[in-house]
């Protein structure tokens, strides 16, 4: 399994884009010179609590200033805090009544009582909930605060940290798209910024595009059921321009449409990805065939009879927008209208035509019945999370033998008509096989309805929010997610998120300028491999590994890649760079629909044109406004976006306890990915070898067991009284990954005295609290999220990452530092007795 990891786990994960030049890196003196300030802080949705809270806390500054400089400085001591002490009102009274112990000065300890730091520790102190006891529930201990004050906005499924800072992130973005021109931007800046701007306004003209309606979504369709029909193939050397014309009729109808539907990025059937070749040389670009998206989000979905009912429903009513169309659109007439109806038969039929609304009802059942079918011959995603079991390397021939229903050489001549491939590494061998005699089976027309309602899925979240093929895919995703029925979700917002989404490498380089400037790449990468250190030291102290593989995995943490920022392919840094990459993008003349499309189309392009390459190092599979960050096995690299680099995970202005504790543990987890149960299994180039002694990986398995099965005994509820277990199989990775927090810890430690020295070890004004409980606050709080049943039920069943308050409290429950720093007690279920710990870092 190639596909890089994320630490976490925005909704929609962030799939990749690539490739470019340079020129102009002189043309931008102010770049990268502003620090990300205060007023960059997700605290926005709080601020005037927080000013209440800060003014009152300027009052009694004087007061904090003598009571916590003496008692909070040392690194050692740990009492476990008073209840309670969180809100405004127990800070007044912890002061006032004086039940602290007396102060006792240390004339080195810094406590800053700067109005920014006042507002830091209000916001840390407003998302802790004392009356919750931090050794039986540091989750909601951390951030029941945060929770109550954050629900879920009603369009939305779930809302915690990370969905806030990427809208923070939004934002931003959106106030850069809402600003004039600055005058004193250069060419490609200021032509770049016109793009982004323009499709922003496309978007945003919802006007416009109610009066567009459905015609680019139809248009669409057409050219997928004209091709299908065998009235219509692709060009090869058209696809590169966004044009289909006609040149011919193809061998194979089912080929041309699916390949055709891949183009431009819209999933069915298969799906292809080029990766390295994780069996012979990692750097070598090589054709991956994968199972396909589905129109539910898993396999799970199908065996629900309600679920799939209302999933039929609206394949029913796509279907009949499709079938009782009347007249041919004339929007964006790039392809020449196809006969009508095209389906085999159609006017000629001698038989009474079938009504529109029978014809798509009866459809829609066969559709789910042929889709319930590739739904139950995928594979279960933990086990194609296994990079051994998915790695299936074949002659291309055999797919070409095994799935003869798709004509391959004129597939993948849509596609890279200079290379060939001889090869083809299939995650999923039995699939193929599977979805040969699920369309061998399959009547024409159902496959053909299918093709549509894929289609109508994709694209239509891109039209007027009035048309009805919009209303239909935003009612699935409501019940889907458990939202509010009708809730549409701000259009600006949206708008902000698709120009993010579409050209996230020029919104980023914007971004970067407005809220990444200064040191803090240089600060954050120091923090980064510092982390990398204390892993490095801590690997001859533990006892399930032998001397030989901790040097081997010593050698291989030294050898992972760093990224930190921001994309250099295309580079961030280079106006000319960025222009070049969306040169051929123009929203004012291809509207809001046709520009989102045309770049799917472009992305595919330049994904194909790496196949048979040597893979590009400089590229990034996240932009940098993305709140996340990922290792990505083969390439041996962990990435970081400057998106997540912002509290409350970083910031250059924090104390080292905060920022180990939040950012420290995000490096944490993404270095630890490269030793979890998938990641242990590539070699220092990225390559698939065990690299480790038969005993190691033996006791490795032992604990990996037992991390599994603890994960397994937790459970969600799914609003409707049952409770369902966490997948501890598909998320063993990321909760071996996750308890690398204790190397961050370590980290923090080693570096302390100097830092302290330095002044960056300085403490917050009324935080009760050691610097040690704090770096296990700083950690606890970021995961904070409040999450529907029907979200949480979806995210378990697709989503590799534990629900947060496991990740949480899980992790925790096997690092002993942690019930230490908090004076657990034994009985305690954060402090569970060691045989009934799994520890693997610690
Ligand atoms: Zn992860």
């Amino acid at each position: 399994m190639s596909a890089p990891r994320p630490s976490t786990d925005a909704e929609s994960a962030p799939l990749l884009r690539h490739d470019d030049e340079d020129e102009d890196a002189q043309e931008e003196p102010t770049f990268f010179t502003k620090l990300a300030d205060i007023a960059d802080q997700p605290l926005t949705t709080l601020s005037k609590i927080l000013f209440a809270i800060c003014l009152f806390l300027l009052l009694l500054t004087s007061i904090f200033i003598g009571l916590f400089a003496g008692a909070e400085h040392k690194l050692n001591n740990a009492p476990k805090p008073s209840n309670p002490v969180s809100t405004t009102t127990d800070i007044v009274t912890t002061t006032t009544t004086a039940t602290l112990p007396a102060p006792t000065p240390d004339p080195r300890e810094q406590v800053c009582t700067s109005t920014q730091c006042i507002i830091l520790a209000a916001s840390i102190l407003s998302s802790i909930d004392t009356s919750f006891d931090p050794c039986e529930d540091f989750y909601k201990y951390t951030t029941n605060g945060w929770l109550k004050s954050h629900p879920i906005p009603s369009d939305k499924g779930s809302y915690g940290n990370f969905e806030d800072v990427q809208l923070g992130n939004e934002a931003i973005i959106k106030g850069i798209l809402e600003a004039p021109i600055p005058k004193d931007i250069g060419t490609y800046d200021r032509q770049t910024l016109k793009k982004v701007k323009g499709l922003y306004q496309e978007c945003l003209d919802e006007s416009k595009l109610d009066k567009v309606g459905m015609a680019p979504l139809l248009d669409v369709i057409r050219v997928v059921r004209g091709l299908y029909n065998g009235s219509n193939s692709i060009d090869p050397q058209a696809y590169v321009q966004g044009q289909a014309p006609l040149s011919g009729p193809t061998a194979n109808g089912l080929t041309a449409a699916i390949a055709y539907m891949h183009s431009r990025d819209i999933g069915a059937l298969f799906n292809f990805d080029i990766e390295g070749d994780i069996g012979n040389d990692p750097d070598k670009m090589t054709l991956w065939f994968w199972q396909p998206d589905l129109g539910l989000p898993s396999k799970e979905y199908y065996e629900e009879e309600d679920i799939s009912e209302t999933y039929r429903k609206a394949l029913e009513e796509l279907l009949f927008i499709v079938f009782d169309e009347k007249k041919p659109s004339s929007y964006g007439l790039r392809w020449p209208p196809m006969p009508w109806p095209p389906w085999p038969g159609g006017e000629n039929d001698d038989s009474k035509p079938e009504n529109s609304t029978v014809r798509a009802k009866r459809l829609s059942k066969e559709v789910l019945k042929f889709e319930t079918k590739i739904a139950r011959a995928s594979q279960d995603l933990d086990e194609l999370f296994d990079p051994i079991g998915s790695y299936n390397p074949m002659p291309f021939a055999n797919l070409t033998a095994n799935l003869t229903q798709i004509k391959f050489p004129e597939y993948i001549s849509t596609f890279a008509p200079r290379v060939f491939p001889t090869q083809v590494i299939v995650t999923y061998p039995p699939y193929v096989s599977s979805l040969s005699q699920i369309l061998e089976s399959a009547e024409s027309e159902v496959v053909e309805a299918y093709l549509i309602a894929r289609v109508a899925l994709s694209l239509s979240s891109l039209l007027g929010q009035e048309t009805k093929a919009w209303k239909v895919v935003r009612e699935l995703r409501e019940v889907l997610g458990g939202l509010k029925k009708g809730a549409v979700p701000d259009r600006a917002e949206y708008c902000a998120k698709q120009v993010s989404d579409t050209m996230g490498y020029a919104t980023g380089r914007f971004f970067v300028e407005k809220a990444f400037g200064g040191d803090s790449k240089a600060k954050a990468g120091k923090l980064i491999s510092n982390v990398i250190d204390a892993f490095k030291e801590s690997l001859p102290k533990l006892s399930w590994m032998d001397t030989n593989s901790s040097t081997a995995a010593s050698e291989k943490a030294s050898a992972i890649e760093v990224k930190v920022g921001y994309p250099m392919y295309p580079d961030t840094e280079s106006a000319f760079s960025i222009w070049n990459y969306y040169q051929w993008l123009d929203p004012a003349t291809k509207g809001f629909f046709g520009t989102v499309f045309y770049q799917g189309t472009i992305d595919q392009m330049r994904k194909w044109q790496k196949l048979g390459k040597a893979r590009n190092h400089l590229a990034w599979e996240m932009y940098a406004s993305t709140v996340n960050a990922y290792f990505n096995p083969p390439a041996q690299e962990i990435v970081f976006p400057a998106g997540i680099m912002r509290p409350p995970w970083y910031s250059v202005e924090w104390p080292g306890y905060l920022n180990y504790g939040g950012m420290g543990a995000i490096a944490a987890h993404e270095l630890t990915h490269a030793f979890d149960s998938a990641g242990r299994m590539f070699n220092q180039k990225g390559k698939l070898e065990e690299w480790w002694t038969n005993s190691t990986s033996e006791k490795f398995n032992v604990i990996q067991k037992c991390i599994s099965k603890q994960y397994s005994s937790y459970t969600i509820d799914d609003g409707k009284g049952n409770q369902i277990p966490v997948n501890g199989e598909l998320t063993s990775g990321e909760n071996i990954a996750d308890q690398g927090l204790i190397n961050s810890f370590r980290a923090w430690k080693t570096q302390y005295d100097s830092a302290y020295d330095n002044g960056t070890e300085y403490l917050l004004p009324g935080l009760n609290y050691t610097r040690e409980q704090l770096f296990f606050i700083s950690f606890g709080r970021t995961w904070a999220r409040n999450m529907r049943p029907a979200s949480a039920v979806q995210r378990i069943r697709t989503d590799p990452h534990s629900p947060t308050q496991f990740r949480v409290d899980g992790t925790l429950s096997d690092i002993p530092e942690f019930a230490k720093a908090f004076n657990c007690s034994a009985k305690a279920k954060l402090n569970p007795p060691p045989e009934k710990q799994c520890r693997l870092w610690s």
